[in-house]
């Protein structure tokens, strides 16, 4: 496997690559904005193909990389199903799991530090985010924090992994890179409490300045899609009544690029070819079965939320197949309580 542990000196941030093989697909774990380049220079190296990109949280001290890796490889951003974040592509909740080739990610819902923190499991390791930091724990005094909810994640989720379980924060101010579960559990001076009170009291006073970048980070993270060809997803978009009133024609190829486990999540849209979106090029190549199927029919993209079936767009036109795609996803479609399988 190939991990590498990347650090953001400005804001302290760990960030996580990670891999199955040379030549593979890759992920990342709480990128920071300035080293986008840094990550993208160290794919190329490793031969890696950023499928990926995964905050554990809204991030209040730096801003987060998500946005413009997207914007770079036109693959998929990834946070938990809390996450306000305007154009996650993806969301995942508690008990599922990030796949990529190689590489099963677990997925741990682990409210506190925010209401939209999670925490993720591969193998002997666990990547905490700003919910437990080695000898430490993440501040609950904003962005829907709550210490009561941050006890029952950590006493009841992460302490619950094996003791030897590789712990990797999203930060450290300290100069340490990794700890384990029982090092915390005996070491953490916040974990030696005797009660959920007693933790909260203690969360309760700790009197931390706000971060420095708080004000301009969490605006700027909520709107990570902003970078994106706006214009084109919108000319080339289609409205969910419009597609309803459409949905049945001979002409009209519909095609879902969610993963399966997001079709047995939320369900479907009757009719539709499936594609997941990690599979498009192959499919828009020659041969390939979007390229077949364009010859007598529009192709109308959908996905979750309108932003991989956006991209899709836009890699379907640069494979000179003509496509739209559903505005809003499969999320407008159901909030407008339209036909659903
Ligand atoms: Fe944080």
């Amino acid at each position: 496997m190939i991990f590498r542990q990347l650090f953001d000196s400005a804001s302290s941030t760990y960030s996580y690559l990670l891999a199955s093989r040379r030549g593979g697909e890759a992920v990342i774990i709480d990128p920071v904005l300035e080293k986008v380049d840094r990550y993208l220079k160290l794919l190329e190296e490793l031969d890696l193909r950023l499928v990926k990109a995964v905050d554990t949280h809204l991030h209040a001290d730096h801003i987060t990389g998500l946005g413009a890796l997207r914007d770079h490889t036109r693959w998929l951003t990834v946070m938990g199903e809390q996450s306000k974040a305007d154009v996650v592509s993806m969301r995942v909740g508690a008990g599922e799991h990030i796949r990529i080739e190689g590489i099963n990610l677990g997925v741990i819902y682990t409210p506190g530090h925010t209401d939209d923190s999670y925490c993720f499991t591969l193998g002997d390791r666990v990547f905490t985010g700003d919910t437990l930091l080695i000898r430490g724990t993440g501040r609950t005094d904003f962005q829907h924090g709550d210490a009561r909810a941050q006890y029952h994640s950590i006493f009841n989720r992460l302490l619950k992994l094996p003791d030897d379980t590789l712990v990797y924060p999203a930060h450290d101010y300290k100069g340490d890179n990794v700890s384990t579960i029982g090092e915390e559990k005996a070491f953490n001076p916040r974990l030696q409490v005797a009660s959920v009170e007693a933790y909260v009291d203690l969360m309760e006073n700790l009197k931390l300045p706000s971060p420095k970048l708080m004000d301009a980070a969490v605006p700027a993270n909520r709107r990570i899609g902003l970078q994106q060809d706006r214009s084109m997803a919108e000319v080339f978009a289609v409205e969910p009544d419009e597609l309803c009133s459409i949905l049945g024609d001979d002409h009209i190829a519909l095609v879902d690029l969610r993963e399966d486990s997001e079709r047995q999540k939320y369900g479907k849209i009757p009719g539709a070819y499936h594609v997941p979106y990690t599979a498009l090029e192959q499919h828009l190549g020659p041969g390939g079965l979007l390229s077949a199927i364009s010859r007598k029919h529009e192709i109308i993209f959908y996905c979750q939320y309108g932003e991989r079936s956006a991209m899709a767009v836009q890699k379907a036109r640069s494979a000179r197949v003509s496509a739209r795609h559903l505005k809003g996803g499969f999320t407008a479609w159901t909030d407008l309580h339209l036909c659903v399988a």
